[in-house]
């Protein structure tokens, strides 16, 4: 079979050792899968198959109309959506049986006015509230949770709403700061609890903490930049934490040149050859993810060598000056993938364009196929 010109190649047996290696290590807590934003530019809906098969409990999503597109696909596993705008409707995910993370007393409201046949014949709201213990982003602040919470006991009497979960996200600000979020996540389960709420469902780690901060696993753990092989610390690498990449990104060398010395390549001319040379010319840019920020310094992977992106990164395609080794067009270059194969890793370009492992493979658009090995 021919390859697609632009390929991100999604290794599903790697999603699937990932998240069993994960299971292993965070057991006894349940495991939700993180496919928000694409499943990280993965393919939401192959990575949440796959994640199904391999056991997962719950996946999780940011909000109602990446959750919808789930149970379009025939998904029918627990869906946790937790960011939504002003003007979401809720009636569909209710009735899609979709959980749903509330963040506000406001937005408990508009949940609870979503359910408008109470009789019990009809599903009501199943909620997690999710609180704010030191991120200072989405979620209750302390000074509301009791109202939150005692609103949440009257709703859930008229049948409305049941409050399945409470959830909190950890700031990774470092090990004390963790700490204090654990602390402060426990007093406010406390203080729903006195309020008559039975949340079965505690969960407050993510990747970093579930293998890092154990006191925060509780009930669930929220798994995303793991199940896709990457490491969430700075310190360790995915190999050491027994992970293996997802994603390789590559594409087929579309020209090659051979060009004298005191060439200019690319715009503004920030490379010039320094002798006569062989530049081959990548079809990947920004538009496609690719970091111009990374410009001169992207690892690229050719025939078995590992070479710089020469000069800017343009919107569509970049340059790699090969010197005197050989090329032809059809070739691959290989951006980033496992680098147990000698390609370079995610992290390589991470740190080329001074950002985290996320943000490379989230932001590979839509020109970019994906293609899937089982
Ligand atoms: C994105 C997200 C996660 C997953 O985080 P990773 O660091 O990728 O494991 C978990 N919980 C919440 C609330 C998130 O927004």
């Amino acid at each position: 079979m021919t390859r697609p010109t632009r390929e991100a190649r999604i290794d599903l047996s790697a999603i699937r050792h990932n998240i069993a290696s994960l299971r292993s290590a965070t057991a006894p807590a349940r495991v939700m899968v993180v496919v928000k934003a694409g499943a990280y530019g993965h393919g939401a809906i192959e990575v949440a198959r796959a994640a199904v098969d391999a056991g997962t409990d719950w996946l999780g999503v940011v909000d109602v109309s990446e959750a919808l597109a789930l149970r379009d696909a025939g998904i029918t596993a627990p869906v946790l959506a937790w960011l939504h705008g002003t003007e979401t409707d809720f009636a569909p995910a209710i009735a899609a049986g979709i959980d749903i993370g509330v963040s506000s007393l406001g937005q408990l409201e508009s949940v609870a006015a979503a359910v408008t046949d109470t009789s019990g014949n009809a599903p009501f709201a199943s909620v997690h509230l999710k609180l704010d213990t030191g991120l200072g982003r989405n979620g209750i602040e302390e000074s509301q949770c009791a109202a939150v919470f005692a609103r949440a006991y009257e709703l859930e009497r008229e049948g409305r709403v049941r409050i399945r979960g409470i959830f909190s996200h950890l700031a990774n600000a470092g090990e004390d700061e963790d700490l204090e979020q654990v602390r402060r996540f426990e007093a406010l389960v406390d203080q729903a609890t006195a309020a008559g709420l039975t949340p079965e469902l505690r969960h407050l780690a993510a990747t970093a903490g579930a293998l890092r901060v154990p006191s925060s696993r509780y009930d669930l753990v929220r798994l995303g930049i793991g199940v896709y092989g990457l490491s969430p610390f700075d310190d360790t690498t995915s190999a050491a934490l027994g992970l293996r990449p997802v994603m390789e990104l590559s594409a087929e060398i579309v020209s090659v040149k051979r060009v004298p010395a005191g060439s200019g390549v690319s715009y503004g001319f920030t490379y010039r050859t320094d002798a006569e040379t062989t530049l081959v010319l990548v079809p990947l840019g920004y538009a496609d993810g690719i970091p111009r920020h990374a410009s001169s310094r992207g690892p690229v992977f050719i025939n078995g060598k590992t070479y710089r992106v020469s000069g800017r990164i343009a919107m569509d395609q970049f340059v790699v000056d090969i010197g005197q080794d050989t090329a032809v067009v059809g070739d691959r270059a290989v951006l980033f993938g496992d680098p147990a194969t000698g390609v370079p890793a995610a992290d390589d370009w991470a740190t080329a364009a001074d950002t985290i492992n996320y943000e490379i493979v989230t932001r590979i658009g839509p020109r970019v196929t994906r293609t899937y090995t089982s």
